[in-house]
């Protein structure tokens, strides 16, 4: 694999494998030629995680379901709790159960063993449902889950579903399809009587922080009824009955889209992108579900007064943030480009510039968007690797690095500042409290005088 030199920068120079110069793309004169949405280049080490941990992201805040994890022990540990998803209720799901497969079950096969894996901890747990993921090894060998999961779900009495999500089988846009699949079994099997005509589903918010509890009672002063939240604080039974809702809300879209796209062909419910981070999105966002019911001019009304009275209450304090970080630089690597639009909005809000900007899963249509919003010399890069960040972190001088648990210690290690914006983090950063979280976080750290101990060194 041979690599070539890019635009060298002040202090190094970016380093990138040939392979991968199409998934780069600098915000110039040249026309936007951005290549994206496929499987990553072997060997280039990328921040993708697997199909598998795919799936586990997007169905682990089901709280009341059992997660079952067909597979050698180390996948399992590997997706442990792995959002930190908080429940206001069960916490099933921050249990992560395992079949263990060894080396006798890989020969002989693993399903006799998976039957008694979910009779067990049916009978021992209780749950309202139960996933079971594939991982690699599992669609190497051939077990079938299906049948498996037939069979203790008439056995037992509860929904009982295979997550086919053998890690190998594409890259991690594919592990949200096999979760949307499973989901979409759940779906429709539940009563609707009593749903309200103003009502919406909430999908792709995973309640790291409590942020969902706050969005919810944003709808209710707007007096919309939420029926399911479906990826975070979620329950089997609101699942059931989420084909009664008017509306689906879809924020990080890359992982739960598919699953609205489906319940509009099978239930006729139309759904709605939104970002729940930055004042400009969330505000945004509430309009736009306010929007939708116009047969109900009061709901417009609470929304503009409850957009009023929430902005009234940060802008003093955001305007001081502004004052000392103005100019100051960031950069942002995330899972959905979604989320990256509105980090872009965010940092603009407290008067920082973004100067390079990525993700792993985003398509061609999100790329477009950033490069609309971005200022001119902007890095955007699709499916990046450690090597690549940190050679731009270092080019571009950055201040602060937003990303996730993989790219915390790329920033650490340059001497540059980090705010989780992924699963570690436990202070909420999305609704109008968030944003001043958000903006709290970014002037602390920036502003920290640790960064004049420890000066910026060259990326090994
Ligand atoms: S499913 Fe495959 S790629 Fe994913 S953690 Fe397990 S072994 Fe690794």
């Amino acid at each position: 694999m041979s690599s070539v030199a890019i635009n060298k920068g002040k202090n190094m120079q970016a380093t990138v494998l040939e392979s991968r110069q199409g998934q780069i793309w600098r915000k110039d004169d040249a026309p936007m030629v951005m290549e994206c949405n496929k499987d990553s280049l072997a060997g280039a080490v990328s921040q993708r995680a697997c199909v598998f941990c795919g799936s586990r992201v997007v169905l682990y805040p089901i709280a009341d379901a059992l997660h079952l994890v067909h597979g050698p022990i180390g996948c399992a540990v590997y997706t442990w709790d792995i959002r930190g998803a908080l429940s206001s209720g069960p916490e099933l799901h921050r249990l992560s159960f395992s079949t263990d497969m060894q080396e006798r079950d890989v020969i002989f096969g693993g399903e006799k063993k998976l039957y008694r894996a979910l009779v067990e901890l049916i009978d021992r747990h209780a749950p309202a449902a139960a996933f079971v993921y594939s991982t690699c090894i599992v669609g190497i060998i051939g077990d079938d889950l299906e049948a498996v999961c037939r069979k203790v779900a008439a056995e037992k009495g509860i929904p009982v579903l295979p997550v086919q999500s053998e890690g190998f089988k594409g890259n991690k846009r594919a592990g949200y399809q096999a979760a949307c699949n499973a989901m979409r079994r759940l779906v429709g099997t539940g009563e609707t009587a009593g749903i309200s005509p103003y009502s919406i589903n909430i999908l792709g918010d995973f309640n790291l922080a409590g942020e969902l509890w706050l969005i919810r009672d944003y709808f209710a002063r707007m007096g919309v009824e939420v029926v399911a939240n479906i990826t975070g604080d979620g329950r089997v039974a609101d699942i059931q009955r989420a084909h009664g809702a008017a509306l689906n809300v879809v924020q990080c879209s890359g992982a739960t889209m598919e699953l609205a796209n489906m319940m509009e062909s099978d239930y006729g419910i139309p759904a709605i992108r939104v970002s729940y981070f930055g004042i400009e999105d969330m505000a945004a966002a509430l309009y736009a579900v306010a929007e939708f019911f116009p047969q109900e001019p009061a709901i417009m009304a609470r929304t503009r007064e409850l957009v009023r009275e929430e902005l009234a209450a940060l802008l003093p304090e955001l305007e001081q943030y502004r004052r000392d970080l103005q100019g100051k630089k960031a950069a942002i690597y995330v899972g959905g480009a979604f989320k990256a639009f509105s980090l872009v909005k965010a940092f603009r809000t407290i008067g920082m510039e973004v100067v390079m900007v990525g993700s792993q899963t985003g398509t061609a249509e999100d790329y477009r968007e950033l490069a609309e919003i971005t200022d001119p010399g902007t890095i955007i890069v699709d499916d990046s690797n450690p090597l690549e960040l940190a050679s731009f972190l270092q080019e571009k001088e950055v201040d602060i690095f937003v990303g996730g648990v993989k790219e915390r210690p790329i920033a650490y290690k340059l001497g540059v500042a980090f705010c989780d914006h992924n699963h570690e983090r436990k202070e909420m950063l999305a609704g109008f409290e968030g944003m001043l979280n958000f903006a709290r976080e970014v002037h602390a750290s920036v502003t920290s005088p640790v960064w004049r101990l420890l000066p910026r060194r060259a990326a090994s």
